[in-house]
């Protein structure tokens, strides 16, 4: 047993089940034994491996990308460029290098790194010790000052805590984390329907609702509505609301049960964009997308970015850049985590904006979310 479950047993006994959300935030923030908290899960020998860590064209591409919504946004003196959940912070690393070629840019910015993990924090400042422009850390959006903003989030909501609500006969159940008398723990469901979910599904559906990532959106929507800006989020998920339980716990590339190793693997949840992007219009911004990270870093220049690097490149840079290029834009299915046949990066994963209302559109994204209640400039 991790050490994190014989404290997670003692929270159960004393306190009762807990719901999955507070299981899945202990398992990756408890300030001493979460995932995050006490490695660099990142790269072939950790447990998985992201974008920016895959190809240095995609932390440059967010990085022009947010140098292009600066001038959009009428170049504002001073601009906050925040990520959420930088982890190494190669994609910021990358995003700042590429920004030279537009000064004014770098020299209008305050980069915030909204983190958590205090090992990731020392991993980002070794990172951007070089950087010319000034960096902060903060555990929390909230923490960062008032201002036009542009936020940039890489696989930062799927981190999130999701709840899950099982359809009983009596209604929606929410699931439970509780002990069983073998030393180990369950799960179950809560012996009363939540009243509120009124959705009407087979019994045996599970709902997976991202409370905590609608949340986080509200608040930055909210911000870039307040003071002008705008986001992008990259992450994988769907475009559209479906039943089910998505999420997903590895080990060392491997799947695991959640409840086997608390604290020692990761667990995510594919993040469900239609209702990140409710959250975002309910906070009066704009939303475009979501698209196919494939179809969005081909349009915002992924092959000419590879190009461009290459003529620089010795013929072992020129076929590295390359394969980073073409697993970011991967659309097949292939083989996954344990084996599992898993459409490519490029579908799995999708792009989102978010801007304040009258920003013209955003590169990468052809039209608003259909169903925006924002209104397209
Ligand atoms: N964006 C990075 C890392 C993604 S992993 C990349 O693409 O490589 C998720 C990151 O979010 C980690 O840095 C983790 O420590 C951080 N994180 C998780 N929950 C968080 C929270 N609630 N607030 C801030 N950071 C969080």
């Amino acid at each position: 047993m991790t050490l994190l479950a014989e404290e997670i047993r003692v929270i159960i006994e004393t306190e009762g089940p807990m719901p999955f959300d507070r299981f899945m935030e202990l398992c990756l923030c408890h300030p001493r034994h979460g995932y995050y908290l006490t490695r660099d899960p990142f790269g072939v020998d950790g447990d998985f491996v992201t974008a920016p860590e895959i190809s240095q064209v995609f932390g440059e591409l967010l990085g022009l990308w947010a140098a292009h919504m600066w001038s959009v946004m009428g170049r504002p003196e001073r601009v906050r460029l925040v990520e959420l959940g930088p982890g190494r912070g190669t994609l910021m690393s990358d995003a700042l290098r590429a920004c030279r070629v537009a000064p004014e840019f770098l020299a209008a910015l305050d980069v915030h790194m909204i983190e958590t993990s205090p090992v990731l924090r020392d991993r980002q400042r070794e990172t951007l010790a070089q950087e010319q422009v000034p960096v902060s850390w903060a555990p929390s959006f909230d923490l960062v000052p008032d201002g036009p903003l542009i936020v940039l989030a890489n696989e930062f909501f799927d981190a999130l805590p999701v709840r899950h609500f099982v359809r009983a006969e009596e209604g929606w159940c929410e699931k439970l984390i509780g002990n069983g008398a073998d030393g180990r723990l369950y799960a179950g469901i809560a012996a009363s329907p939540e009243p509120l979910i009124r959705a009407d599904a087979p019994v045996g559906s599970v709902l997976e609702i991202g409370a905590a990532s609608h949340q986080y959106m509200a608040r930055v929507a909210r911000r870039i509505t307040d003071f002008g800006g705008a986001a992008l989020v990259v992450d994988y998920g769907h475009a559209q609301t479906a039943l089910g339980e998505t999420v997903q716990a590895l080990w060392r590339h491997q799947p695991i049960d959640p409840l086997e190793a608390p604290g020692e693997c990761d667990v995510t949840a594919h993040v469900d964009f239609a209702s990140l992007a409710r959250a975002a219009e309910a906070s009066g911004a704009n939303v475009w997308g979501p698209t196919t990270q494939a179809q969005f870093v081909t349009e915002i220049g992924a092959l000419q970015r590879a190009e461009a690097l290459k003529r620089r490149a010795t013929p072992t840079q020129a076929a590295d850049i390359d394969s980073g290029v073409a697993r970011l834009l991967a659309t097949a299915p292939e083989a996954g985590a344990g084996g599992r046949m898993a459409p490519g990066m490029g579908a799995l994963f999708k792009a989102l904006a978010v801007t304040s209302y009258g920003l013209e559109r955003p590169p990468g994204f052809d039209q608003p979310r259909r169903d925006a209640g924002g209104v397209a400039p």
